[in-house]
């Protein structure tokens, strides 16, 4: 039979959110194409991850388990995910645009000799869409080759929810191959808030908010959601915030329940990492801001009176 497989990714022991989204892109692509759902999960002591994984309809989980994929690096997980795309009969092999997706799918796709989409919103089965120009188009496209490789938009496909019954779990003999690159160390940014792509609430500041020490304002609403802080460009080049907060076309894509643009105009590049956040709400000064265009709430005030006071109130709300 042949099969949809999804690449899942994981962290310290626990599943990506973007994995879900990948999943109801996966569930969709089989309807469409005939085939089974299966995902592929690729690493070291993953049963915990595979656990997680196993309840969201995919026919087959395939465990790649491994001492030595402990630590991703492109060239062995591409390798391994090839091997099993193969092996399991793959036409279509998706995973979720972010930084690991962009760095293993086109070697993925080079070792099955398959043609490739990147950033994918949409399938019907036969051709596909992909946004351009930070999403102010859309292209379709044909991918001719049997086999089929594709990052997708995790935003733009809802996290898939748990159903019921269990997927069935397989290893998969591994064999790793002399790499030509060894993982040396990971250096993490520490921080007690969520990434803003796992985060449910995220509070945005942009140059507006005039000053890493200001940022503060921005912070203290977020942590009273337990939400994520995200920032834009001309923020983090000016070097108020670290550049992983960056939200945007060249910084991460997000769509939570909650976002709150404080400060910012909301350029194109900007609205292409937030657009399908579920609620927006955009506080900024001038009433020409863009932002507004996008905005489920608008308020023309100053973002040095008004984060306060929201503040205040939602502490005063929650004691
Ligand atoms: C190839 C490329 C890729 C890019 N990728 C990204 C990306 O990934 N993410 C990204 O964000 N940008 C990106 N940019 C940059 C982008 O074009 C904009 O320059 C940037 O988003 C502007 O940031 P901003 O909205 O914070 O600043 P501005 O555009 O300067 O807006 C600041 C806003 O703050 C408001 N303001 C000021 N003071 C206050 C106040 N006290 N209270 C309320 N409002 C106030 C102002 O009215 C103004 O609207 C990219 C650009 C290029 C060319």
């Amino acid at each position: 039979m042949s099969r949809v497989c999804i690449i899942a990714e994981h962290q310290n022991g626990k599943l990506k959110k973007s994995t879900l989204n990948a999943i109801t892109f996966g569930k969709d692509a089989a309807q469409k194409l005939g085939a089974e759902l299966c995902v592929f999960l690729i690493g070291h002591n993953i049963s915990g991850v595979a656990g997680e994984l196993n309840k969201y309809g995919a026919s087959k989980i395939i465990l790649a388990d491994d001492a030595g994929l402990e630590h991703y690096t492109a060239e062995q997980w591409a390798n391994v995910a090839a091997v099993a795309a193969g092996k399991y009969d793959a036409v279509l092999v998706a995973m979720a645009s972010g930084t690991t997706g962009k760095d293993m799918m086109p070697r993925v796709a080079v070792k099955l000799n398959a043609g490739m989409g990147s950033d994918i919103v949409g399938f019907d089965g036969e051709f596909f869409t992909r946004g351009m120009w930070a999403g102010n188009a859309l292209a379709t496209i044909e991918i001719t080759t049997p086999v089929k490789v594709v990052t997708i938009q995790a935003t733009a496909f809802g996290a898939a929810e748990p159903v019921g019954g269990e997927s069935v779990s397989e290893n998969m003999e591994v064999s790793l191959t002399n790499a030509k690159t060894r993982f040396v160390e990971m250096r993490e940014t520490v921080s007690e808030r969520p990434d803003p792509t796992e985060a449910s609430v995220v509070i945005t500041g942009g140059r507006g908010v005039n000053g890493a020490e200001n940022f503060k304002i921005i912070e203290r609403l977020a942590d009273i959601f337990g939400g994520a802080v995200g920032a834009t460009r001309a923020a983090v080049d000016a070097g108020w915030v670290p550049n992983d907060l960056q939200i945007g076309q060249t910084g991460k894509m997000v769509a939570p329940d909650l976002y709150v643009a404080a400060g910012l105009s909301g350029s194109i590049q900007h609205q292409a990492g937030m657009k399908n956040s579920k609620v927006i709400v955009a506080i900024n000064k001038d009433e020409e801001a863009p932002i507004f265009e996008i905005a489920d709430f608008g308020i023309v005030a100053d973002l040095f009176k008004v984060i306060p006071e929201m503040s205040e109130l939602l502490e005063k709300e929650k004691s």
